[in-house]
């Protein structure tokens, strides 16, 4: 079977009839080319039912799912997406920012660019107590955005595309991003842990908190910053 390839819990492989389901939805989805529709928050499917991937899908059909989850992030554009995103309830997350900011924000937020990568079955932890603050915003929640304070430091552990162990310790806007999507396999959503008095469209983001951090937000607004 094609599922031997992969290295997600060889031992307790689901009955075919269990893993069907998944993958129908997956090849129904990939029937048509292109980016996929994006579901928005009120959705229940960002919110519970997300399942430990376990080689539900056959190589092949992984690989087409990872590619189209990689052309619909780059067609949002966004720096990351998971699985549940385009309604697909598996713990399955890619990222990927090329970081095309100015220095000056660079340096503030530590947005270094990031590779394109594949999370299979992510968690993180945070390293060390340090927190850091910055607006953010989800494709899930168009228009929006708002300030989150996250560890600047997380342990990322994973597998990869091709069901290889990671265990890798991410930085600055990475770390963010790992979180945001790791997150988002746990239904949650930024919102959940945001700063709400920070809340802020993205036209006003425009006009009022265009800063490369949210100090100014958070005098104006009210709001502590770690
Ligand atoms: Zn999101």
């Amino acid at each position: 079977a094609s599922h031997t390839r992969f290295s997600w819990h060889p031992g307790a492989m689901a009955t075919p009839s269990d893993r069907r389901p998944l993958a129908e939805l997956v090849e129904e989805l990939l029937t048509t080319d292109g980016p996929l529709p994006i579901v928005a928050a009120s959705d229940p499917v960002l919110r519970q039912g997300i399942e430990h991937y376990d080689g539900h899908l056959d190589a092949a059909l992984f690989s087409r799912f990872v590619e189209a989850l990689r052309i619909t992030m780059h067609t949002a554009p966004g720096v990351g997406l998971a699985a549940p995103q385009v309604g697909v309830p598996l713990r399955i997350a890619v990222i990927e920012d090329p970081a095309p900011v100015p220095e000056e924000v660079r340096l503030a937020r530590g947005r270094v660019p990031q590779p394109f990568r594949v999370l299979v079955n992510p968690s993180y932890e945070a390293v060390g107590t340090e927190r850091a603050a910055f607006f953010e915003g989800c494709l899930s929640v168009p228009g929006w955005q708002a300030v989150v304070a996250r560890p600047t430091a997380v342990r990322l552990t994973c597998e990869d595309e091709l069901g290889r162990p990671v265990d890798e310790v991410f930085t600055g806007w990475p770390a963010r991003i790992v979180q945001h999507e790791t997150d988002h396999l746990d239904g949650l959503l930024y919102l959940d842990r945001a700063e709400l008095r920070s809340l802020s469209s993205n036209e006003a983001m425009a006009e009022r908190w265009a800063q490369p951090t949210p100090e100014r937000a958070a005098a104006s607004l009210g709001f502590e910053l770690p």
